[in-house]
């Protein structure tokens, strides 16, 4: 069949190429999938039957399947360009590298990256208090942006008129969003960037309907979606069970009389337990992605549900937090992102979250890296012989054993050597401690990798108040 590129300006940068198997986006959808093509007929109200091919595709396929070496080639390529143009640009930014002596010629490649110092949040927040609206990163003139969005802080970013940012389109194809679709979108609308800018516009070009519908007033969103048919959702996975459970109480049928298909979540942890719950409740898929206001998407799932691909507007590092080095595929650390965004363009920054990044192969066919999950903030971690451990995997060790009611994790140096312990209080007797305690060892070296004690206490002997983990290492 003819492909009729309706991709606009935007669309068509550097290294993309023309891709016939694009999603074609607004005003006139055509689905293109590997084969041929469906062609999307309009029609209203969606039948409950869901004819699309939601299973395969991609939003730039030339891009989202690069190999490997070409895949860093055209990373490097991008990071030149956005390098020579942020100094150039952002008074930040140039800063930023005069303060170490460094030009733009010094970042050749992603490794390089290392050489120029990684911008926190709060470094952020100052720079905008000395220098506001935006601390010097903006790379135009404040009258060329079409909104200013205000984020808690408060910390403001710009909002651009062509917003061109990927990876929130790239994750809502992957995970089966498809022009025609209706979306109800309920995340906030009110000051923050997310709903409006990043997913609005997303589904606008991946040419969905959208329902800006907004946090709150559950009744009405559900009313809503009776009404209209909306086949898809975007929101907190938290605010969908809310919907459900009122539909619920309204004596709707889900899957009769709501026809949700395909859900995009995110903004918070999305526990295993809660997607199933509501994929089953309503008979559809969900999928979550990652990013943060100030520099948008940072990962997506794919159909697959085995971590998160980096989008291709993004190089996203795993550093190291105390030193800024890059750690290596496997290993835990900071995530630290760049963007190519020429309005503002964030060089480094170092997002507060601990994750890590795989790059085996994706069923899907998309080769980006994934981030296999976001596992906490960095400032309730701590490193205990050389490797980091944090919260979420605590809880992950507690999960495995129902008999424990309650964990603490003390960290202390014996003899220059690190030792870890898992406190614990247990919802009752257990017949066989020796035994149980031997199989949560087990379990602290499978999920964090590091040898840990375990030593049961008594009801109680955990104050409330108690950090998840307690360093109680001293270093003199
Ligand atoms: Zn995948």
């Amino acid at each position: 069949m003819v492909f009729v590129s309706l991709i606009p300006p935007a669309y068509r940068q550097e290294g993309s190429g023309r891709d016939s198997n694009h999603l074609s986006t607004h005003p006139y959808p055509i689905l293109c999938s590997e084969g041929g093509g469906v062609p999307f007929r309009w029609s209203f109200p969606m039948p409950k039957h869901d004819p699309m091919d939601r299973t395969s595709g991609f939003l730039k396929k030339n891009l989202e399947t690069l190999p490997p070496k070409k895949r860093m080639e055209y990373l490097n390529r991008r990071l030149r360009g956005i390098i020579q143009y942020a100094y150039k640009h952002s008074i930040a930014v140039r800063n930023k590298f005069d303060s170490v002596g460094l030009k733009p010629k010094d970042i050749q490649t992603v490794k390089d990256l290392e050489k120029i110092p990684i911008t926190k949040k709060t470094e952020l927040m100052e720079l905008q208090k000395k220098s506001p609206p935006f601390g010097g990163f903006e790379a135009l003139p404040i009258t060329e942006l079409r909104r200013i969005y205000v984020s808690p802080g408060p910390i403001f970013e710009p909002g651009e008129a062509d917003y061109d940012e990927l990876g929130w389109d790239q994750g809502m194809v992957a995970a089966g969003f498809r022009p025609g679709d209706m979306a109800l979108n309920t995340f906030s609308y009110h000051m923050v960037p997310f709903a409006l800018q990043m997913i609005d516009n997303s589904l606008y070009r991946i040419g969905c309907i959208t329902i800006p519908a907004g946090i709150g007033n559950t009744e009405q969103q559900v009313n809503i979606l009776k009404n209209l048919k909306a086949n898809a959702y975007c929101g907190t996975a938290s605010f969908l069970l809310n919907i459900a459970e009122k539909a619920e109480e309204m004596g709707l049928d889900l899957k009769k009389d709501v026809n949700l298909k395909v859900g995009f979540v995110a903004t918070e942890m999305l526990p295993e337990s809660l997607r199933s719950k509501l994929e089953q409740k309503f008979e559809m898929v969900i999928r979550q992605g990652y990013g943060t206001a100030d520099i948008g998407c940072l990962g997506y799932e794919c159909l697959q549900k085995n971590g998160m691909h980096v989008p291709d507007d993004k190089i996203v590092e795993i550093v190291d937090p105390s030193t800024g080095k890059q750690v290596g595929i496997g290993k835990t650390g900071e995530i630290v992102a760049t963007t190519f965004n020429k309005v503002y363009p964030l060089i480094r920054f170092g997002t507060g979250d601990l994750s890590l990044l795989t790059e085996t192969g994706c069923p899907c066919g998309r080769t980006s890296p994934r981030l296999v999950k976001i596992l906490g903030r960095v400032d309730q971690a701590t490193k205990v012989r050389g490797l980091f451990i944090h919260p979420g995997q605590a809880d992950e060790v507690v999960s495995k054993h129902p008999q424990i009611s309650k964990v603490r994790v003390v960290v202390t140096r014996k003899e220059h050597k690190d030792e870890m312990t898992f406190q614990l209080e247990l919802n009752g007797e257990v017949s066989q401690p020796e035994k149980l305690k031997s199989e949560i060892e087990q379990s602290i070296r499978d999920v964090m990798k590091v040898r840990g004690n375990v030593q049961f206490v008594s009801k109680g002997a955990i104050p409330a108040e108690a950090k998840k983990i307690e360093d109680q290492r001293t270093w003199e």
